[in-house]
């Protein structure tokens, strides 16, 4: 008898590796999603309009180095 083992190449599909922390808000990978989220930047720009965050709050939430 022959026995052949069997592999079986689990593969993810592009986008399924990256670890983005929830929240709602950028994290600090730069190759992550989040950062081209036409929401997320909308509710950055409108926060920075409404004077709730000065630009460099802003960029800080952006780039997610807290
Ligand atoms: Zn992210």
């Amino acid at each position: 008898m022959f026995n052949q083992s069997i592999t079986i190449d689990i593969e993810y599909e592009d986008g399924d590796e990256f670890v983005h922390a929830e929240g709602g808000s950028f994290c600090s990978d730069p190759t992550c999603p989040c950062h081209e989220d036409a929401d997320l930047i909308a509710e950055l720009a409108q926060d920075l309009e409404n004077g709730l965050l000065t630009p460099e709050e802003a960029t800080i939430i952006f780039t997610g180095k807290y």
